[in-house]
């Protein structure tokens, strides 16, 4: 199988078939109509049964599409293509989470994880960029030195290729084994906040994938001026990787923090659209030996979110290569959870997943890693001391 060329697809070049994915029912219909002279009525109505054979059923082949005419069947497979990217690795957690490397173009790698039983069923988390341009000294997909958008299509097509591998179509048994999705993989999803939200609209979409919109959650640094428009635009759920509570640490820690600190980040969170007691924020903090992990933090913690609808979620800190850090001692960890158990937050400990085949969070990395985030960082002061 070949891999899929979007960005061919998207120029229009007319002999290549052009992948569906990631364009809206409408822009679906706009499409068929033109390269098949329909009415709008039509295509409208073609685009309606595509979208369920290729959202609802899994069909990759348009000869499937019985309710379709063969002559319109055979066109629609010259000009379009349902192909999946190349899942050029995978690999299964003794605990049952998949691994996927997905080639989305040459050169270009990126890592989707399942993560079964979290959530209703189970929970995928993608990736919103191949690598992330911002250096969190704790997270290794920061190393990675190539770093680009990812479009809409490139994003339903990590679900689209995890669906056929579970598999997760009617076809494929009862149990509904995916119900979650969670932007927690590589990339910062706010830096790509169009592609992301158009994903949304797709995954969410109720003829096909159908994964609410309430069960998606989109995880950022602290990109605080894109929040307001992700509430607007994808009705998500929301989750901030906070990690610390005061200026001085976090702008170590998430570098972001020194362009949009923490009172802003905050404000930003309170004004999250539909944020309430039944749509909680999320706040994720990694337990760092030595480094954020005091219980004056856990209480500081406490006293920071106390306005807010929020959840906390301590995250241990998972090790990779040349990682800078510690994950704090068991008990520490739960010396911490049970002051913010005690302020009225319920199981706030995340169990690391997937460990055994880097797969946790924070643990992504494709091929493309040139130089280490602690590297880069000592780079950078290098420059800035010159
Ligand atoms: N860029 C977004 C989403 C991807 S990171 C963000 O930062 O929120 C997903 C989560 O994994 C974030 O909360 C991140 O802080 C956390 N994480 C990164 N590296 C980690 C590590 N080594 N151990 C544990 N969690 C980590
Ligand atoms: Fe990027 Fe998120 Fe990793 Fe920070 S934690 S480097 S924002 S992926």
């Amino acid at each position: 199988m070949t891999a899929l060329d979007l960005t061919l697809a998207t120029t229009g070049a007319a002999a290549l078939p052009r992948s569906l994915f990631g364009m809206s029912r409408a822009e679906i219909a706009g499409v068929i109509a033109d390269a098949l002279a329909l009415d709008a009525k039509k295509a409208k109505m073609r685009a309606s049964q595509l979208w369920r054979w290729a959202y609802h059923y899994g069909v990759t082949d348009f000869e499937a599409m019985t309710d379709i005419g063969k002559e319109m069947r055979a066109d629609l497979a010259r000009l379009f293509s349902l192909e999946r990217p190349r899942v050029a690795d995978r690999q299964v957690s003794i605990d049952g989470t998949r691994k996927y490397l997905i080639e989305i173009g040459p050169g270009a790698e990126i890592e989707c994880v399942f993560i079964p039983d979290v959530g209703r069923a189970g929970a995928l988390c993608v990736s919103s960029q191949v690598g992330c341009t911002l250096n969190c000294t704790f997270c290794h997909t920061g190393t990675q030195a190539l770093v680009r958008n990812l479009t809409a299509g490139e994003i339903v097509a990590q679900v689209m290729a995890v669906k056929d591998d579970l598999p997760e179509w009617p076809s494929g048994g009862d149990d509904r084994r995916l119900s979650n999705i969670v932007f927690m993989g590589m990339g910062e999803p706010l830096y790509n906040l169009d592609n992301v939200a158009r994903a949304i609209e797709i995954i969410s979409d109720g003829d096909g994938i159908g994964i609410s919109r309430r069960r998606i959650t989109v995880s950022t640094s602290g990109v605080a001026p894109e929040i307001h428009r992700l509430g607007e635009e994808t009705g998500a759920m929301l989750a901030i990787s906070l990690h610390a509570t005061n200026d001085a640490l976090r702008d170590e820690l998430v570098p972001i923090n020194r362009k949009y600190n923490i009172a802003e980040l905050m404000a930003a969170c309170a004004a999250y659209p539909g944020a309430g007691n039944t749509k909680r924020i999320t706040f994720e903090y990694v337990m760092l030996k030595g480094v954020n992990d005091s219980n004056a933090e856990a209480r500081a913690l406490v006293r920071l979110l106390k306005d807010l609808p929020a959840k906390i979620n301590l995250i241990p800190f998972n090790p990779w290569p040349g990682a800078p850090y510690e994950c704090s001692d068991w008990s520490r960890i739960e010396a911490f959870a049970e002051i913010v158990n005690k302020a009225g937050y319920a199981s706030p400990i995340r169990t690391p997943r997937g460990r055994d085949i880097a797969a946790a969070c924070g643990q992504l990395k494709s091929q493309s890693v040139k130089t280490r985030a602690s590297e880069r960082l000592k780079e950078r002061l290098a420059e800035a001391e010159q």
